[in-house]
């Protein structure tokens, strides 16, 4: 067991009283002389903190706090391997950045190995205190046992992420109307089947497919059920301030039931338990998938197809009304990753940290992070940060960001949608415009901190009780057992594990963190 027992560093000695403005016209600097910061940064596309990412020498310039890379376990891709290494070091640097930061800071926050954000947040970051005044949930979310918040995350922008998509073409060519209902969903999954809309005389079409099979379990929504609560997969799920899991539920199980029934007949890809990442890659461009649930930007892209392939046309619709008549999609962006930066307990001048932490909520450190240099990337027109054509035209616009240390999600800083939306084609905007005016999309589980006995419960009983409900749910879809038949000894094989155990936990570590 690590053991991190920091001394509290006395604030009020290194209080700073340098001019912190950030109106837009350059005066961000943080101190007037410079100063230096050490950072551990570590992410799988990024394994270290790079002083020369142009947007970090931006930065440096603008503020006068300039980071210096202290990254341990830079050869490894994986962040928590690192992360292990960096606590074992015990030596903690200024600024701690990784992906998935939440539990780590929650566990070892409240040891000493990170500082408390909230009266540091209060007295010197305008900027953040702004923030999570418009959103108190997302200060709920990101509050520890303890009452304290031990890190800054990245926050997402855009509420919207997946969508159902059709091949509306084959919909045309076989004469029906976009499904509005789960039944007309699955009579045009039969009709792709069917009707040979790719038109080569072979039955070779997969009606419904998915890239992550988790996006099958996904359907169960049409039947009444619930397959997450949050866009994270197998999620617990909150419904009337209770924590529930979506698949103890009876309406999952009469959307297992209904998903097993469109295996067995061919709706759903048979592979699609092994196909893997390149099922949608595939799967288009080989003119054989009719329909999927997948993100807006990247699937409205495949559209490119209709180049090759004539007519070709693949559309966000409206999720189908599912057996009770409710329309809704489960995904959403979820607004608060667990990957975010921290404040080391041994840092000797938090102030200036938190206010370099703020610089990046400003107006301008924010579209430096979101689009990175003016008169490289982007121009401003109209006071919009708008991308220069020449930027759009040279590749993904996030891989480009990545490399000038824009859009690093081991920060913490606030996404601007805007970004995103300069690169969305029309067929994106469409279906977004859909969504919106269809207001289908519902509230999400943002999350609990555990103290050490719930963290106890969840860890002993919860691994085994996830394995074994997955175990369940791929052989009934596969038609091995009848979740109906099975249904009394599964719930109660859940009850044995001891899932009213860690519903209980989740229930007490979710009342403190958002009921008071
Ligand atoms: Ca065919």
């Amino acid at each position: 067991m690590r053991k991190l027992t920091i001394a509290a560093v006395a604030l009020a000695s290194t209080a700073f009283t340098g001019p912190v403005s950030a109106d837009g016209h350059g005066h961000a600097k943080i101190s007037d002389s410079k100063v230096e910061l050490t950072v551990h940064m570590h992410h799988k596309r990024y394994t270290s903190y790079d002083e020369s990412w142009p947007v970090e020498v931006a930065a440096c310039e603008m503020t006068n706090v300039c980071l210096k890379n202290a990254t341990i376990g830079s050869n490894t891709k994986n962040s928590g391997e690192a992360m292990n290494l960096l606590l074992a070091s015990g030596k903690i640097p200024d600024i701690v950045g990784t992906s998935r930061i939440k539990d780590v800071v929650n566990q070892y926050g409240p040891q000493g190995a990170f500082m408390p954000l909230n009266d540091l947040i209060d007295e010197h970051a305008p900027h953040l205190k702004a923030y999570f005044d418009e959103r108190p949930n997302v200060r709920s979310a990101l509050t520890a046992a303890d009452g304290n918040m031990y890190y800054i995350p990245y926050l997402p922008d855009g509420k919207y992420g997946r969508a159902f998509w059709m091949r509306t073409d084959w919909l045309d060519k076989l004469g029906l109307d976009v499904p509005q209902t789960v039944e007309e969903y699955e009579n045009a999954l039969r009709a792709f089947r069917d009707g040979d809309p790719n038109g080569n005389g072979l039955k070779d079409e997969v009606p419904y497919f998915a890239r992550q099979w988790e996006e099958v379990i996904r359907l169960v929504t049409l039947f009444g059920g619930r397959s997450s609560g949050s866009d994270t997969y197998h999620d617990f799920m909150v419904e009337d301030g209770q924590i529930k899991h979506p698949y103890a539920e009876t309406g999952y199980r009469d959307g297992i039931k209904g998903l097993a029934r469109w295996y067995a007949e061919g709706l759903i890809d048979a592979e699609v338990f092994t196909r893997g990442s390149s099922a949608r890659e595939y799967l288009l461009s080989e003119n054989l998938g009719g329909a999927t649930h997948d993100w807006f930007a990247s699937t409205s892209g495949y559209n490119r197809l209709s180049k090759d392939i004539p007519g070709f046309e693949f559309k966000a619709i409206a999720p189908p009304a599912n057996v009770n008549g409710e329309r809704f999609e489960e995904h959403r962006r979820i607004p608060i990753k667990p990957d975010g930066w921290a404040i080391g307990g041994m840092n000797k001048d938090p102030v200036t940290t938190i206010k370099y932490f703020d610089f990046w909520f400003s107006p301008e450190g924010r579209r430096l992070v979101n689009f990175g240099i003016e008169g490289e990337q982007y121009d401003v027109v109209n006071g919009e940060a708008i991308f220069k054509p020449e930027f759009l035209d040279a590749g993904p616009v996030n891989s480009q960001l990545y490399q000038i240390g824009a859009q690093l999600h081991a920060r913490g800083y606030f996404q601007d949608y805007k970004y995103e939306i300069q690169w969305s084609n029309e067929f994106a905007l469409e279906g977004i415009a859909l969504y919106d005016e269809g207001d289908y999309l519902i509230d999400q589980f943002l999350g609990v901190a555990f103290n050490v006995d719930e963290q106890a419960v969840y860890d002993k009983h919860w691994p085994s009780i996830r394995t074994y409900m997955l175990e369940r749910q791929q052989a009934w879809i596969l038609g091995s057992g009848d979740v109906e038949a099975d249904w009394d000894s599964y719930t109660a094989e859940l009850e044995k594990m001891g899932l009213s155990k860690v519903l209980s936990a989740m229930q007490s570590a979710y009342e403190r963190q958002y009921n008071s």
